[in-house]
């Protein structure tokens, strides 16, 4: 059996597992799906939203890239937000990086990744940029990259509350709550960092008064 084939086989045992424990459970959730978390998380398949915080399907809707950004010019991500808020009305979106992120790393580097790979890191490094002071005085590489990742979620989060969605949907609905976590791959345990509710104080450049 090929590896594709395994996870092919894994597949039906789970269907099979899920009707004899809940019969009704594919039923429900064809039908319907009304998550209260749009997660934006990292690729990296050490971090699976759905095990590390015990959901089942159908309890988050999930956007992960490298390193778990918020582009703004990025279709994808912004799609997957205006969806989430404006139409499954999420009460919550996570940004949730993780300690030992290879994606922080390959932007620490002077590496040349080629083009794409390129222009998505250089994102992490104008954060990077904002914080050199501090990074800089970090000694231990380990450490140095942790407190990246650290900084990166807090950036990310801060992104997020500078687009017109999530300022739209704070003065409509009072909503959603942004939150920036860490998860540690040593532990198993997720970090929070930031909490940033509907009136938190967002730089005049990019609040919108005309929603
Ligand atoms: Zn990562």
């Amino acid at each position: 059996m090929t590896p594709y084939e395994k996870l092919l086989l894994e597949n039906k045992a789970w269907a099979k597992e899920q009707v004899e424990e809940d019969p009704d459970f594919f039923k429900r959730l064809s039908s319907l799906q009304t998550p209260e978390f749009l997660w934006i998380g990292c690729s990296d398949s050490r971090v699976p939203a759905d095990k590390i915080t015990g959901t089942q399907p159908g309890e988050i809707f999930v956007h992960r890239n490298i390193a778990n950004m918020v582009v703004h010019t990025d279709v994808n991500l912004l799609s997957v937000l205006d969806f989430a808020v404006n139409h499954l009305k999420v009460k919550h979106v996570i940004v949730c990086g993780h300690y030992g992120c290879g994606g922080i790393k390959a932007a620490m580097s002077s590496r040349d990744y080629k083009p794409v790979l390129n222009m998505w890191l250089r994102n992490i490094k104008d954060v990077y940029h904002i914080y050199q002071a501090e990074l800089n005085s970090i000694k231990d590489e380990e450490q140095k990259t942790d407190r990246l990742v650290e900084l990166n979620v807090v950036e990310q989060v801060t992104h997020l509350a500078q687009t017109s969605i999530i300022q739209r949907a704070w003065q409509t609905e009072n909503g959603p709550h942004l939150h920036g976590w860490v998860y540690g791959l040593k532990d198993g345990i997720i970090k929070p960092v930031l909490e940033m509710t509907p009136g938190s104080y967002i730089d005049p450049l990019y609040a919108y008064e005309d929603l």
